[in-house]
């Protein structure tokens, strides 16, 4: 049986941390203060918004929502943003994807200022990364090694394999994981990795992140291994009142039994992540008024 990483247990130390630091920023002065933006009313995008706004008042960080229609034009959102870029009052911007419509996400987040980019998501942002000199660290990524690091897991030398490219998640943990003090050796694997299990089950730490419900199954992993699932899927299950529940992409129980380390899904990655935006969020702050990051 292997060790269960709790995202919900690593956050909420996260959040009392950040609790802590944001009291003594308000004594300098410094109120952390965070833009949400959401546009259109998507439900799951609504409930990902409500839970970040209702972490930000249980750290002491003020959230300012800005609601707009799916009407919104390209144009009007990107002035909001430049709007928010130039106000001295926010630290940070968030705008919730995906966007309605013929929205283009590229152009919005080229419109950030890098400076607020608490989402880590542009280009600026991304090659620090790949430069080694990190700044904003996108948020899943982020909560993915702090999950390793608080679970005393070392990644040194390690063969480390990450199952999916995107932009959002498996090239920055790549990138992350290869770069000096991870110090992981890196396999990227995608959707036209030949010999798919072969790869996977060499990983001494295996990060799915792809998107297909349970996907990595017993036969993919190294007896041993840390498994990390950042995948968030619901499939039908007429068992639950919903008619529905969520998965990762690791068939749980059998993986379990073969693993070290393995996070759940619910209560893996996806707290974590909000942790994460929320740590980005005081950073922006203490770096906007001339202090160093927050130690972690
Ligand atoms: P994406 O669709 O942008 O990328 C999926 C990646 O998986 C692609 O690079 C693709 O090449 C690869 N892939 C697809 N099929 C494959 C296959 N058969 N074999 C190997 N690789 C394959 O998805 P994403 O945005 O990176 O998200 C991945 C998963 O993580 C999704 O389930 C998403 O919901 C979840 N997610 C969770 C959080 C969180 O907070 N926990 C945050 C972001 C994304």
């Amino acid at each position: 049986m292997s060790e269960i990483i709790s995202g919900k247990i690593i956050s909420a130390q996260i959040n009392r941390e950040l609790r802590t630091e944001v009291d003594q920023l308000k004594t300098k002065g410094i109120e952390p203060c965070l833009a949400v933006v959401l546009v259109g009313e998507d439900p799951a995008s609504e409930v990902y918004v409500r839970n970040k706004k209702r972490t930000c008042e249980e750290i002491g960080i003020r959230s300012i929502g800005h609601n707009l229609p799916d009407t919104t034009t390209q144009e009007e959102l990107e002035t909001l943003v430049q709007n928010l870029n130039s106000d001295p009052v926010i630290h940070g911007i968030l705008c919730q994807f995906p966007l309605p419509g013929d929205l283009d996400e590229t152009q919005v987040i080229q419109t950030f200022s890098p400076e607020k980019d608490v989402d880590g998501l542009h280009p600026m942002n991304a090659g620090l990364i790949a430069m080694g000199q990190p700044r904003f660290i996108s948020c899943t990524p982020y909560g993915v090694l702090q999950m390793l690091k608080r679970s005393g897991i070392s990644t040194s030398g390690k063969n480390a394999v990450v199952l999916g490219r995107s932009n959002l998640v498996g090239r920055p943990i790549a990138t992350l994981l290869s770069s000096k003090g991870w110090d992981s050796t890196v396999t990227v694997c995608h959707s036209r990795t030949a010999d798919l299990a072969e790869v996977t089950s060499k990983a001494d730490i295996l990060i799915a992140a792809i998107g297909i419900p349970e996907f990595v199954t017993k036969n993919m992993v190294k007896k041993g291994a840390v498994v990390i699932d950042v995948g968030i899927n619901r499939i039908d299950d007429p068992s639950k009142t919903k008619g529905s529940r969520l998965v990762g992409d690791v068939a749980f129980e059998e993986v379990e039994a073969k693993a070290s380390f393995i996070t759940t899904v619910p209560g893996g990655v996806g707290p974590m992540t909000i942790a994460m935006l929320m740590v980005n969020t005081v950073n922006a702050s203490r770096w906007q008024n001339g202090l160093t990051e927050m130690n972690l």
